[in-house]
Protein backbone atom coordinates (compact mmCIF):
# COMPACT_ATOMS: atom_id res chain seq x y z
CA UNK A 1 0.00 0.00 0.00
CA UNK A 2 1.34 3.27 -0.99
CA UNK A 3 1.77 5.96 2.01
CA UNK A 4 2.32 9.68 1.91
CA UNK A 5 3.46 11.70 5.07
CA UNK A 6 1.33 14.55 5.75
CA UNK A 7 3.59 17.52 7.63
CA UNK A 8 1.91 19.40 10.45
CA UNK A 9 4.01 22.76 11.76
CA UNK A 10 2.78 24.65 14.46
CA UNK A 11 2.37 28.46 13.49
CA UNK A 12 3.73 30.63 16.65
CA UNK A 13 6.84 29.89 18.01
CA UNK A 14 7.83 27.86 15.53
CA UNK A 15 6.66 28.70 11.72
CA UNK A 16 6.77 32.40 13.03
CA UNK A 17 9.67 34.28 13.37
CA UNK A 18 10.16 36.66 15.66
CA UNK A 19 8.44 38.96 13.57
CA UNK A 20 5.58 37.11 13.67
CA UNK A 21 6.03 36.45 9.85
CA UNK A 22 6.77 33.74 7.74
CA UNK A 23 10.16 34.10 5.90
CA UNK A 24 10.39 34.97 2.75
CA UNK A 25 12.61 31.45 3.09
CA UNK A 26 10.26 29.58 4.48
CA UNK A 27 7.41 30.43 2.26
CA UNK A 28 9.69 29.35 -0.77
CA UNK A 29 10.78 25.95 0.81
CA UNK A 30 7.05 24.88 1.64
CA UNK A 31 5.79 26.36 -1.88
CA UNK A 32 8.56 24.46 -3.79
CA UNK A 33 8.07 21.00 -1.62
CA UNK A 34 4.14 21.37 -2.43
CA UNK A 35 5.02 21.78 -5.79
CA UNK A 36 7.12 18.29 -5.61
CA UNK A 37 3.89 16.54 -4.12
CA UNK A 38 4.82 17.23 -0.21
CA UNK A 39 1.61 17.71 1.76
CA UNK A 40 2.34 20.37 4.27
CA UNK A 41 -0.07 22.47 6.54
CA UNK A 42 -0.59 24.12 9.92
CA UNK A 43 -2.09 23.54 12.76
CA UNK A 44 -2.75 26.57 15.46
CA UNK A 45 -5.36 27.99 17.65
CA UNK A 46 -5.81 30.92 15.56
CA UNK A 47 -8.49 31.82 13.95
CA UNK A 48 -9.06 32.28 9.84
CA UNK A 49 -8.97 35.61 9.94
CA UNK A 50 -5.31 36.06 11.84
CA UNK A 51 -3.81 32.97 9.31
CA UNK A 52 -5.24 34.01 6.02
CA UNK A 53 -2.53 37.14 5.86
CA UNK A 54 0.29 34.85 7.55
CA UNK A 55 -0.16 32.48 4.82
CA UNK A 56 -0.20 34.86 1.56
CA UNK A 57 2.28 33.49 -0.44
CA UNK A 58 2.48 30.42 1.11
CA UNK A 59 1.62 27.30 -1.43
CA UNK A 60 0.03 24.16 1.10
CA UNK A 61 -2.33 21.28 -0.37
CA UNK A 62 -4.16 20.18 2.63
CA UNK A 63 -6.62 22.44 4.67
CA UNK A 64 -5.09 24.02 7.48
CA UNK A 65 -6.36 23.08 10.87
CA UNK A 66 -7.46 26.13 12.86
CA UNK A 67 -9.09 27.01 16.11
CA UNK A 68 -7.29 24.14 17.64
CA UNK A 69 -8.46 21.46 16.16
CA UNK A 70 -12.23 23.19 15.57
CA UNK A 71 -12.18 23.92 11.94
CA UNK A 72 -10.44 23.37 9.05
CA UNK A 73 -9.42 26.11 6.84
CA UNK A 74 -8.64 26.12 2.91
CA UNK A 75 -7.56 29.51 1.22
CA UNK A 76 -10.20 31.20 -0.59
CA UNK A 77 -9.43 29.69 -4.08
CA UNK A 78 -6.74 27.43 -3.26
CA UNK A 79 -9.22 24.38 -4.20
CA UNK A 80 -9.74 26.05 -7.32
CA UNK A 81 -7.71 26.25 -10.49
CA UNK A 82 -5.78 29.42 -9.87
CA UNK A 83 -3.18 27.87 -7.54
CA UNK A 84 -2.82 24.66 -9.32
CA UNK A 85 -2.44 26.63 -12.99
CA UNK A 86 0.23 28.77 -11.02
CA UNK A 87 2.00 25.99 -9.39
CA UNK A 88 2.09 24.40 -12.68
CA UNK A 89 3.78 27.76 -14.04
CA UNK A 90 6.11 27.25 -11.13
CA UNK A 91 7.02 23.98 -12.69
CA UNK A 92 7.53 24.85 -16.01
CA UNK A 93 10.06 27.45 -15.23
CA UNK A 94 11.49 25.07 -13.20
CA UNK A 95 13.00 22.94 -15.70
CA UNK A 96 13.42 25.78 -18.38
CA UNK A 97 9.84 25.32 -20.31
CA UNK A 98 8.98 28.45 -22.21
CA UNK A 99 5.19 28.68 -21.65
CA UNK A 100 2.21 31.34 -22.76
CA UNK A 101 -1.00 32.89 -21.64
CA UNK A 102 -4.31 32.13 -22.78
CA UNK A 103 -6.63 34.66 -21.05
CA UNK A 104 -10.33 35.13 -21.34
CA UNK A 105 -11.72 38.57 -21.18
CA UNK A 106 -15.16 39.00 -19.57
CA UNK A 107 -17.53 41.24 -18.30
CA UNK A 108 -15.64 41.28 -15.32
CA UNK A 109 -12.16 42.02 -15.77
CA UNK A 110 -12.63 43.85 -19.15
CA UNK A 111 -13.06 46.81 -16.21
CA UNK A 112 -9.55 46.67 -15.51
CA UNK A 113 -7.49 46.16 -18.17
CA UNK A 114 -4.36 47.48 -16.36
CA UNK A 115 -4.26 45.33 -13.90
CA UNK A 116 -5.26 42.21 -15.89
CA UNK A 117 -2.03 42.57 -18.28
CA UNK A 118 0.53 43.99 -15.72
CA UNK A 119 -0.81 40.92 -13.28
CA UNK A 120 0.43 38.34 -16.34
CA UNK A 121 3.23 40.53 -16.20
CA UNK A 122 4.13 40.08 -12.91
CA UNK A 123 4.16 36.63 -13.05
CA UNK A 124 6.35 36.76 -16.27
CA UNK A 125 4.19 36.05 -18.92
CA UNK A 126 6.16 36.85 -21.71
CA UNK A 127 3.48 35.44 -24.47
CA UNK A 128 -0.30 36.67 -24.46
CA UNK A 129 -3.33 36.02 -25.78
CA UNK A 130 -6.74 37.68 -24.82
CA UNK A 131 -9.53 35.60 -26.27
CA UNK A 132 -13.41 37.12 -25.33
CA UNK A 133 -15.76 35.64 -24.11
CA UNK A 134 -19.08 36.08 -25.61
CA UNK A 135 -21.73 32.95 -25.13
CA UNK A 136 -25.49 33.07 -25.58
CA UNK A 137 -27.95 30.45 -23.95
CA UNK A 138 -31.13 29.04 -25.77
CA UNK A 139 -34.20 28.91 -23.98
CA UNK A 140 -33.27 25.57 -22.88
CA UNK A 141 -30.04 26.38 -21.44
CA UNK A 142 -27.89 25.14 -24.20
CA UNK A 143 -24.93 26.91 -25.71
CA UNK A 144 -26.19 28.83 -29.15
CA UNK A 145 -23.73 28.50 -32.11
CA UNK A 146 -23.92 30.94 -34.75
CA UNK A 147 -26.71 28.99 -36.86
CA UNK A 148 -29.23 29.63 -33.30
CA UNK A 149 -30.45 32.30 -31.69
CA UNK A 150 -29.93 33.07 -27.66
CA UNK A 151 -29.19 35.62 -25.61
CA UNK A 152 -26.33 36.86 -24.79
CA UNK A 153 -24.40 36.08 -21.58
CA UNK A 154 -23.99 38.88 -18.81
CA UNK A 155 -20.48 37.34 -18.04
CA UNK A 156 -19.97 38.23 -21.93
CA UNK A 157 -17.97 41.38 -22.65
CA UNK A 158 -19.85 43.65 -24.74
CA UNK A 159 -18.37 45.32 -27.31
CA UNK A 160 -17.47 48.29 -25.80
CA UNK A 161 -15.72 46.42 -23.20
CA UNK A 162 -13.64 44.98 -25.84
CA UNK A 163 -12.86 48.13 -27.65
CA UNK A 164 -11.86 49.76 -24.76
CA UNK A 165 -9.84 46.86 -23.29
CA UNK A 166 -8.15 46.28 -26.39
CA UNK A 167 -7.09 49.99 -27.24
CA UNK A 168 -6.03 50.65 -22.89
CA UNK A 169 -3.79 47.28 -22.98
CA UNK A 170 -2.32 48.42 -26.32
CA UNK A 171 -1.68 51.69 -24.72
CA UNK A 172 0.74 50.39 -21.96
CA UNK A 173 2.25 47.75 -24.26
CA UNK A 174 3.16 50.19 -26.47
CA UNK A 175 5.09 52.33 -23.99
CA UNK A 176 6.25 49.74 -22.05
CA UNK A 177 6.87 46.44 -24.23
CA UNK A 178 6.68 46.00 -27.82
CA UNK A 179 9.42 43.99 -28.98
CA UNK A 180 9.95 41.79 -25.41
CA UNK A 181 6.44 41.22 -24.24
CA UNK A 182 4.35 39.62 -27.13
CA UNK A 183 0.35 40.24 -27.25
CA UNK A 184 -0.77 38.06 -29.98
CA UNK A 185 -3.57 40.01 -30.98
CA UNK A 186 -1.47 43.07 -31.70
CA UNK A 187 1.44 41.21 -33.27
CA UNK A 188 -1.02 39.73 -35.43
CA UNK A 189 -2.19 43.20 -36.50
CA UNK A 190 0.73 44.44 -37.14
CA UNK A 191 1.65 41.06 -39.20
CA UNK A 192 -1.61 41.93 -40.96
CA UNK A 193 -0.67 45.46 -41.75
CA UNK A 194 2.72 44.13 -43.38
CA UNK A 195 1.39 41.87 -45.62
CA UNK A 196 1.88 38.73 -43.48
CA UNK A 197 -0.37 36.12 -42.46
CA UNK A 198 -1.58 36.94 -39.31
CA UNK A 199 -1.07 34.45 -36.06
CA UNK A 200 -4.49 34.12 -35.00
CA UNK A 201 -7.69 32.98 -36.88
CA UNK A 202 -9.93 35.39 -36.01
CA UNK A 203 -8.06 37.99 -38.63
CA UNK A 204 -7.57 35.48 -41.04
CA UNK A 205 -9.88 35.64 -44.53
CA UNK A 206 -10.85 32.16 -44.31
CA UNK A 207 -11.12 29.35 -41.54
CA UNK A 208 -10.76 25.41 -41.78
CA UNK A 209 -6.95 24.99 -40.03
CA UNK A 210 -8.10 24.55 -36.12
CA UNK A 211 -10.01 21.69 -35.89
CA UNK A 212 -11.32 20.46 -32.22
CA UNK A 213 -11.09 16.58 -31.39
CA UNK A 214 -12.54 15.50 -28.41
CA UNK A 215 -12.33 12.38 -25.85
CA UNK A 216 -14.17 10.10 -27.50
CA UNK A 217 -11.97 10.96 -31.26
CA UNK A 218 -14.77 13.17 -32.80
CA UNK A 219 -13.55 15.55 -34.66
CA UNK A 220 -15.19 18.73 -35.28
CA UNK A 221 -14.59 22.00 -38.02
CA UNK A 222 -13.11 23.93 -34.69
CA UNK A 223 -12.81 24.34 -31.00
CA UNK A 224 -15.79 27.49 -31.40
CA UNK A 225 -17.91 24.92 -33.47
CA UNK A 226 -18.25 21.68 -30.89
CA UNK A 227 -21.84 21.24 -32.10
CA UNK A 228 -23.15 18.12 -34.47
CA UNK A 229 -23.77 19.98 -37.17
CA UNK A 230 -19.84 20.70 -37.49
CA UNK A 231 -18.99 17.11 -36.37
CA UNK A 232 -16.50 15.86 -38.92
CA UNK A 233 -16.24 12.17 -38.28
CA UNK A 234 -14.75 10.11 -35.66
CA UNK A 235 -10.53 9.19 -35.37
CA UNK A 236 -11.61 5.94 -35.21
CA UNK A 237 -13.27 5.61 -38.93
CA UNK A 238 -11.16 8.29 -41.06
CA UNK A 239 -7.71 9.92 -40.73
CA UNK A 240 -7.47 13.25 -39.56
CA UNK A 241 -6.25 14.54 -42.57
CA UNK A 242 -8.62 13.41 -44.52
CA UNK A 243 -11.51 15.07 -42.37
CA UNK A 244 -9.71 18.23 -42.46
CA UNK A 245 -9.75 18.52 -45.62
CA UNK A 246 -12.73 16.77 -46.95
CA UNK A 247 -15.14 19.28 -48.89
CA UNK A 248 -17.05 20.00 -45.77
CA UNK A 249 -14.42 21.35 -43.73
CA UNK A 250 -13.36 23.29 -47.21
CA UNK A 251 -16.86 24.64 -47.29
CA UNK A 252 -16.78 25.45 -43.35
CA UNK A 253 -13.33 27.38 -44.05
CA UNK A 254 -14.93 29.16 -47.21
CA UNK A 255 -17.81 30.04 -45.06
CA UNK A 256 -16.06 33.08 -43.15
CA UNK A 257 -15.69 34.63 -46.03
CA UNK A 258 -18.60 33.98 -48.10
CA UNK A 259 -21.28 35.22 -45.26
CA UNK A 260 -19.28 38.65 -44.84
CA UNK A 261 -22.44 41.41 -44.75
CA UNK A 262 -22.22 44.52 -46.77
CA UNK A 263 -21.26 46.68 -43.47
CA UNK A 264 -18.31 44.13 -43.66
CA UNK A 265 -17.37 44.76 -47.33
CA UNK A 266 -17.50 48.13 -46.89
CA UNK A 267 -15.46 48.62 -44.09
CA UNK A 268 -12.20 50.29 -44.06
CA UNK A 269 -11.04 47.51 -41.93
CA UNK A 270 -12.34 44.48 -43.92
CA UNK A 271 -8.89 43.46 -44.87
CA UNK A 272 -7.40 43.34 -41.47
CA UNK A 273 -10.54 42.11 -39.78
CA UNK A 274 -12.39 39.68 -42.08
CA UNK A 275 -15.25 39.90 -39.85
CA UNK A 276 -13.52 38.38 -37.27
CA UNK A 277 -14.66 34.80 -35.79
CA UNK A 278 -17.70 33.36 -37.48
CA UNK A 279 -18.84 32.24 -33.77
CA UNK A 280 -19.57 36.06 -32.89
CA UNK A 281 -21.62 36.74 -36.07
CA UNK A 282 -25.53 37.07 -34.94
CA UNK A 283 -26.23 40.93 -35.24
CA UNK A 284 -28.82 41.87 -37.36
CA UNK A 285 -26.99 43.47 -40.38
CA UNK A 286 -28.68 45.62 -43.04
CA UNK A 287 -29.75 42.58 -44.78
CA UNK A 288 -32.00 41.33 -41.97
CA UNK A 289 -29.75 38.50 -41.36
CA UNK A 290 -28.13 37.78 -38.17
CA UNK A 291 -24.54 37.30 -39.97
CA UNK A 292 -22.52 41.22 -38.26
CA UNK A 293 -20.08 40.20 -35.67
CA UNK A 294 -21.52 40.91 -32.21
CA UNK A 295 -17.49 42.33 -31.24
CA UNK A 296 -17.55 45.05 -34.60
CA UNK A 297 -17.66 47.94 -32.82
CA UNK A 298 -15.12 46.99 -30.64
CA UNK A 299 -12.81 45.85 -33.37
CA UNK A 300 -12.99 49.54 -35.21
CA UNK A 301 -12.27 51.48 -32.27
CA UNK A 302 -9.45 49.14 -31.71
CA UNK A 303 -8.04 49.16 -35.60
CA UNK A 304 -8.83 53.08 -35.36
CA UNK A 305 -6.53 53.37 -32.29
CA UNK A 306 -3.64 51.75 -33.50
CA UNK A 307 -3.58 52.25 -37.49
CA UNK A 308 -1.31 55.20 -37.22
CA UNK A 309 1.28 53.14 -34.87
CA UNK A 310 1.02 50.17 -37.26
CA UNK A 311 1.88 51.81 -40.30
CA UNK A 312 4.73 53.37 -38.91
CA UNK A 313 5.89 49.72 -37.65
CA UNK A 314 4.83 48.51 -40.60
CA UNK A 315 7.54 50.83 -42.63
CA UNK A 316 10.35 50.28 -39.92
CA UNK A 317 9.87 46.44 -40.54
CA UNK A 318 10.01 46.69 -43.84
CA UNK A 319 13.17 49.25 -44.28
CA UNK A 320 14.75 46.54 -41.87
CA UNK A 321 14.50 48.13 -38.33
CA UNK A 322 12.86 47.01 -35.21
CA UNK A 323 9.62 47.67 -34.75
CA UNK A 324 10.22 48.41 -30.84
CA UNK A 325 11.78 52.19 -31.97
CA UNK A 326 8.11 53.08 -31.69
CA UNK A 327 8.52 53.10 -28.23
CA UNK A 328 11.76 56.14 -28.85
CA UNK A 329 9.58 57.92 -30.56
CA UNK A 330 6.47 58.10 -28.07
CA UNK A 331 8.45 58.42 -25.22
CA UNK A 332 10.50 61.37 -27.48
CA UNK A 333 7.99 62.59 -30.18
S1 LIG B 1 -14.53 29.82 -36.49
FE1 LIG B 1 -13.44 31.40 -35.36
S2 LIG B 1 -12.04 30.30 -34.02
FE2 LIG B 1 -12.74 28.85 -35.61
S3 LIG B 1 -11.16 28.96 -37.21
FE3 LIG B 1 -12.77 30.43 -37.73
S4 LIG B 1 -12.09 32.37 -36.87
FE4 LIG B 1 -10.90 30.76 -35.90
S1 LIG C 1 -14.70 46.01 -38.06
FE1 LIG C 1 -16.83 45.34 -38.11
S2 LIG C 1 -17.57 45.89 -40.14
FE2 LIG C 1 -15.33 45.97 -40.18
S3 LIG C 1 -14.74 43.97 -40.97
FE3 LIG C 1 -14.70 43.88 -38.71
S4 LIG C 1 -16.70 43.11 -38.12
FE4 LIG C 1 -16.86 43.79 -40.26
Amino acid sequence: MNTRTLYVSDMDGTLLGADSCVSERSRRIISDLTEQGALITVATARTPATVQPLLAGVEMAPPAVVMTGAALWTRRGARGSFSRVMLGIRMLERYGVEWNGMATVNSLNAEYPEEFYNFFKSIGCRYLQFTPIVERLQPDGHLAHAATGGTVTPESVTPGQWGEFLCRVYDLWMREDVGNGFVQLFDSTLARWGGETPGVCTLAPECGHAGAIEHDGDLYSCDHFVFDDYKLGNIREATIAGMMNSPRQREFGAMKRASLPPECLQCRFSWICNGECPKNRFVLSSTGRADLNYLCEGYRRFFSHVAADMDFMAARLRAGFPPADIMKLKKNP
